[in-house]
């Protein structure tokens, strides 16, 4: 928080041109500085970010849902109370699957249904709860199909090479696929998949790469126990974020829309997580070549490639809604250049409760609001302007910060100094620090 706020005051009081570029501060703007942050300082409080992250974390809150409209207002509402010159919520109507159906049957001698549910946990209680959704990929496409499954490993082009080599035909098949160290976004897995004819993508996360083998699994420690699933989208947000339907444009009620087929960012495969728990069932019935030393997991048996010997019978399928999603954009209005903006984003929506992504940042967004909305009380105004902002559908396609991008790109490109982003502000219970190097320290020198 310390260095979120020093960050925050350097550009929005002490730079006296328009980029932040290697200036150092007059000793005078860094006193005045130093006397604002400790006022600020001041007024944190860690005991007001608890209780905004258990607001924040109370119940499931995906876009889209009447639980996230709930805590728009909620924000709004604070964001008012805290005394913030314009605060705004901003409704974008944009194409917002959600899943309706995820099975997933081995066809051996007895047809064995996969769970793909999270189990309860006795220390959690939240873990019992029965409206978290089904377990998903945002903007799979549908897929009802039988057939055996290969081993991937990280499910990128490479392996894919090596199955060939190998002689392992993964055209028609459906893949399985680790949520690999070092990272590869799903999304790439996917498209992967798609460009390798792949009848659809499963993805899970080893218990090498978050589980059992890493350490003591929830609740005796951190790492992910059996029946863990990650969710998550696969859409391709490096050819188009934002509403799939208006590449460039903002999505505004009554707006205009493409048709969500013609859309670059939209995958044709078939995809969906599922547990290390489930999965075991699947590799253990692999056939043909060991994996490569490099592929093997850490489940108790040698990982092969495939084909598996049982057929899955997989189906996967999402609505087609447009659902609307609500930004909440609040202004401290600049003394001296009102249209040069500071942006301060976090998004709110969340897969399920969002404990550490996002409303980890989403208690620190709050508590900074509280404190500039005090600060301004006191007769402070901030020379140029400040925006604070609460992002919906971030998890989908980055969708609520692309919109009002695209909504407000004319004043951004005029006027845009700076964003700062927070997505999870803490998690776990080990300290790390990370700045941004282009910004000069307090006293002009470098970050390292
Ligand atoms: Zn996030």
């Amino acid at each position: 928080m310390d260095t979120y706020l020093a960050i925050l005051l350097l550009v929005t009081t002490a730079f006296p041109s328009n980029r932040p570029s290697g200036v150092s501060l007059s000793r005078t703007t860094s006193a005045n500085n130093k006397s604002i942050e400790s006022r600020l300082l001041q007024t944190i409080r860690p005991e007001n970010c608890r209780r905004e992250h258990r607001i924040f974390t109370e119940q499931p809150h995906m876009a889209g849902s009447t639980r996230n409209y709930w805590l728009a207002q909620y924000v709004a509402k604070q964001w008012r109370a805290y005394g913030l010159d314009h605060v705004e919520l901003i409704e974008h109507p944009v194409y917002l699957p959600w899943p309706v159906r995820y099975e997933a049957t081995l066809l051996g001698a007895t047809a064995e249904k996969l769970s793909l549910q999270e189990e309860a946990i006795p220390q959690d209680k939240d873990s019992y709860a029965t409206d978290v959704g089904i377990p998903y990929c945002a903007y799979s496409a549908d897929v009802d199909v039988t057939a055996p499954v290969v081993y991937v490993n990280s499910g990128n082009p490479a392996d894919y090479d090596l199955l060939a080599q190998q002689g392992v035909e993964v055209r028609g098949k459906i893949a399985l696929a680790r949520y690999s160290v070092p990272y590869s976004y799903r999304g790439f897995k996917a498209l992967t998949a798609q460009r390798r004819g792949v009848a659809a993508l499963l993805l899970y996360s080893d218990p090498a790469d978050d589980g059992f083998k890493k350490g003591e699994v929830f609740p005796w420690g951190p790492w992910g126990p059996e029946s863990h699933l990650q969710r998550g989208g696969i859409v391709y947000d490096f050819n188009l974020p934002g509403d799939p339907r208006t590449p460039g444009w903002a999505s505004v009620p009554g707006g205009r829309f493409l048709p969500v087929e013609s859309a670059v960012s939209m995958p044709t495969v078939a995809a969906a997580p599922m547990s290390y728990k489930d999965a075991r069932k699947i590799l253990e019935k692999m056939t043909g070549p060991n994996a490569p030393a490099a592929w093997q997991g850490g489940l108790p048996f040698s990982y092969r490639l495939g084909p598996s010997s049982d057929q899955l019978h997989l189906i996967i399928q999402n609505d087609k809604q447009v659902r609307s999603i609500w930004n909440v954009v609040g202004r401290l209005d600049g003394a001296e250049r009102p249209d040069e903006w500071v942006i301060l984003g976090n998004h709110r929506d969340a897969w399920v409760y969002g404990g550490v992504d996002p409303s980890s940042g989403s208690a620190s967004l709050m508590e900074t609001a509280r404190a500039f909305g005090n600060l301004k009380r006191s007769g402070w105004k901030p020379r140029r302007t400040l925006i604070f902002a609460s992002w919906d559908a971030e998890e989908f396609t980055l969708t609520g910060s692309t919109e009002w991008g695209e909504l407000e790109a004319d004043r951004l490109r005029k006027g845009a100094l700076a964003y700062l982003n927070v997505d999870s502000s803490s998690s776990g219970n080990s300290f790390a620090v990370a700045a941004v190097p282009a910004l000069p320290s307090r006293r002009g020198a470098r970050c390292s």
